[in-house]
């Protein structure tokens, strides 16, 4: 599932490409229009197809933010407004002269959202699982859940807000990894890079945070940060169906020492798996306490 430095770059490469234009035209597949009228909210969320390509057909784009694992798109069309997009599972943006030139079949398969730019060129959305979101938003707060969110984790006052958190009655006794991945305490970190953060700081994914020092907490935090930071200059991790707008994946993958490992990459000890908050929590029992 793509996270914070996945989401980044995806926005990085659309910016440019995008940014001025205006989409000319708008076009949904017949599986979501499917899913739609079957009373299911596949990716088009809480307006009906139609309406969507109504609302979105002749709109500038504006600007391209990423906000936690989300993209917000603003786009002016009489008044500014907002398309909000998460990429869910395998949802992947392509900038393409046609469909056809999307590089991978699986990909070019489930093309779902097609935009046709005023230059000509298409940027498309496609999303093998269909757990990706478009939402079309007056304001930010017309989804109350975006609001909820914690800060960047590169600004000023996230630290402060995942220390008052962590340390709060609610969290102290959870899994710290539990923690690490609840997006209204730290944005965009997920499932890989809460495994390789704990990891690196030797810190056992189940250990209640309150069982953590603050200075320890403090570290782990940082750790997070350049992590994420590493993971942007890498283009992101690939581990299955993320891929940029031109099709490439990312390297971070390769720097990875406990995702996805059967062995621990310093002791060599065979790492263990632990269901923590509903995912699957790859750790070393010999290094991680
Ligand atoms: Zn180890």
């Amino acid at each position: 599932m793509p996270e914070l430095p996945e989401v980044e770059g995806v926005v990085r490469q659309i910016r440019p490409v995008s940014i001025g234009k205006k989409i000319e035209a708008v076009a949904v597949s017949d599986v979501i229009r499917l899913s739609k009228e079957n009373g299911k909210e596949a990716i088009i969320k809480r307006i009906e197809a139609d309406g969507f390509i109504e609302r979105l057909t002749g709109a500038q784009i504006v600007q391209v933010e990423r906000r936690s694992k989300y993209i917000y798109f603003t786009l002016r069309k009489d008044n500014e407004f907002l398309l909000v997009n998460h990429l869910g599972m395998s949802g992947a943006w392509f900038y393409v002269d046609q469909l056809q030139s999307i590089p991978e079949d699986k990909f070019r398969r489930h093309v779902h959202i097609v935009f046709t730019l005023s230059d000509g060129n298409l940027l498309a959305f496609s999303d093998i699982r269909r757990f990706g979101e478009m939402r079309v938003l007056q304001q930010e707060g017309d989804f109350p859940p975006l609001l909820l969110m914690a800060p960047e984790p590169f600004h000023e006052g996230a630290l402060e807000h995942f220390l008052a958190l962590a340390e709060s009655p609610k969290y102290k006794n959870k899994a710290i990894k539990e923690i690490i991945m609840d997006g209204q305490i730290i944005s965009g970190c997920g499932n890989i890079y809460a495994t390789e953060a704990l990891f690196k700081m030797k810190i056992h994914p189940k250990r209640a945070a309150s069982r953590i020092s603050r200075k320890r907490k403090v570290e782990l935090f940082e750790s997070i940060v350049a992590i994420l930071q590493e993971s942007i200059r890498a283009g992101g991790s690939t581990i299955s169906d993320y891929r940029d707008i031109n099709g490439e994946s990312g390297s971070m993958q390769n720097r990875f020492g406990m995702y996805g490992k059967k062995q621990c990459a310093d002791c060599g000890t065979e790492t263990k798996t632990l269901k923590i908050g509903g995912r699957a929590s790859v750790y070393c029992p010999t290094c991680q306490k």
